[in-house]
């Protein structure tokens, strides 16, 4: 039996798993461990809707032991490190547990860039635990400026759901270093978003970097201070920390430096998936930190490993990205296929997409549900008809 542990239950840690299991007959060939320091799955993407009060966290929260049941192990542990040389992971319960594949799929935390006060006086964003403790914040705050440090993507749907909120004496401003706010993004996209913003009266600081965060002002790089503020950081992350024997190949911003089959340099059972790799892509940059990455990555791994287990060669994995979407709160805006779409029809697409991942890990990594995933032109068109024909029976039904 093959040991396979996976280090992190996110969107590529389970996804992984699952796609492990899609040979579910042979499962008895694999023992699949998944270590987490949480004991559920969070989705990030949705996370900015607990803080505005427009979900609970229990609508995007799901226990690991409830998606996985007995197909995997599951270990609530903290990962402290991989010994690649003795093939073991090591946890701060202080156990050692041996594998044959490891796949380090741990994420990312803030980058604070060295910004005084950052860390401390800032309230972080990444963690559904961080939305609920922002939530709680926002409760007994009055006439105050909430200061969103980042115009990334995480930035403006926080921006955007609370301006939902019905507090109007909250003043939400976005501060972004660069010329724009959402680098790389498609131009016509930004302007349809930055119309949103204009319409929520939520104001946006471009070019003008933070210098320093205190307990309630943030001074800019011209010198502004926006007095009586709240900051939350969105401004930047980097790859988890975790130790590693010997020390392997990092990016500056502590990514693990993958092949494009995602195998750590020097061996060839020892992958990094979703945000803590740096994945190269054909374009020389590295892989978007995103979680519709993040999945088919996953995927790609659990295929190669099958198929290295049947003698087959592993397969390189290619990356096409067909659209963007951003969840602003009740409203959504963004792109498919070079069209913009927006209001239901966004929305709509938004609720497949997530109902569509939760159906493939539970159904193990088969059935129509996992077609979104494959980037062939007959998947493709199956998974858009499972689109139209889900969404028809979800609208005739709330009629
Ligand atoms: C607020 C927000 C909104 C986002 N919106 C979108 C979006 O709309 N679309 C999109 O594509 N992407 C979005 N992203 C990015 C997306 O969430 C990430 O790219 C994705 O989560 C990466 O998946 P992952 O598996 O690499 O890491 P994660 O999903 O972060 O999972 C890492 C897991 O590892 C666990 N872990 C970490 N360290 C340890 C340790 N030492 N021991 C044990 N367990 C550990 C964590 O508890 C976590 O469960 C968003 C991110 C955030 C924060």
């Amino acid at each position: 039996m093959k040991k396979i542990c996976i280090l992190g239950s996110g969107y590529s840690g389970l996804f992984c798993a699952a796609n492990l299991l899609v040979d579910y007959e042979n499962r008895e060939k694999y023992e699949i461990s998944i270590f987490d320091q949480k004991p559920y799955h969070q989705l990030l993407q949705q996370i900015h809707l607990v803080s505005a009060n427009i979900k609970k966290p229990r609508e995007i929260s799901f226990s690991i032991y409830d998606l996985m049941k007995d197909d995997v192990k599951f270990y609530n542990e903290l990962v402290l490190g991989v010994n690649f040389d003795k093939q073991n992971i090591f946890t701060a319960n202080n156990k050692e547990y041996s594998f044959d594949y490891v796949i380090i799929a741990l994420g990312s935390s803030n980058a604070f860039f060295g910004i005084k006060g950052a860390k401390e006086y800032s309230q972080s964003f990444r963690s559904l635990d961080d939305a609920i403790q922002l939530q709680k914040k926002l409760q007994n705050l009055k006439d105050c400026n909430i200061i969103i440090c980042g115009g990334g993507a995480t930035g403006i749907s926080l921006a955007g759901a609370l301006s939902e909120t019905s507090k109007e004496n909250l003043n939400i401003i976005i501060v972004e270093a660069q010329s724009d706010i959402l680098p790389g993004w498609n131009p016509k996209l930004v302007d349809e978003i930055k119309k949103f913003l204009r319409r929520k009266k939520i104001n946006l600081i471009t070019n003008n970097p933070i210098k320093e965060v205190y307990p309630s002002s943030v001074l800019l790089g011209d010198g502004t201070t926006l007095k009586n503020s709240l900051s939350i950081w969105t401004a930047g992350v980097k790859g988890r920390d975790i130790q590693t024997i010997p020390l392997i190949k990092k990016t500056r911003s502590n990514r693990i430096i993958v092949n494009k089959l995602s195998l750590i340099e020097g061996y060839n059972n020892a992958f990094a998936v979703g945000d803590i790799s740096a994945f190269p892509l054909p374009n020389g940059q590295t892989s978007p930190q995103l979680a519709q990455f993040a999945v088919r990555q996953a995927m790609n791994i659990a295929k190669n490993i099958l198929r290295k287990e049947k003698g087959e060669k592993m397969v390189e994995f290619h990356y096409e990205q067909h659209g963007s979407i951003l969840s602003l709160g009740k409203s959504c805006i963004g792109m498919i296929n070079g069209i913009i779409i927006s209001g239901s029809l966004c929305q709509y697409v938004e609720d497949f997409l997530i109902d569509n991942y939760i159906k493939t890990i539970k159904n193990r990594g088969r059935g129509i549900s996992s077609l979104a995933y494959e980037q062939d032109k007959l998947s493709q068109i199956s998974s858009s008809l499972n689109f139209m024909i889900t969404t028809a029976a979800k609208i005739l039904s709330s009629n």
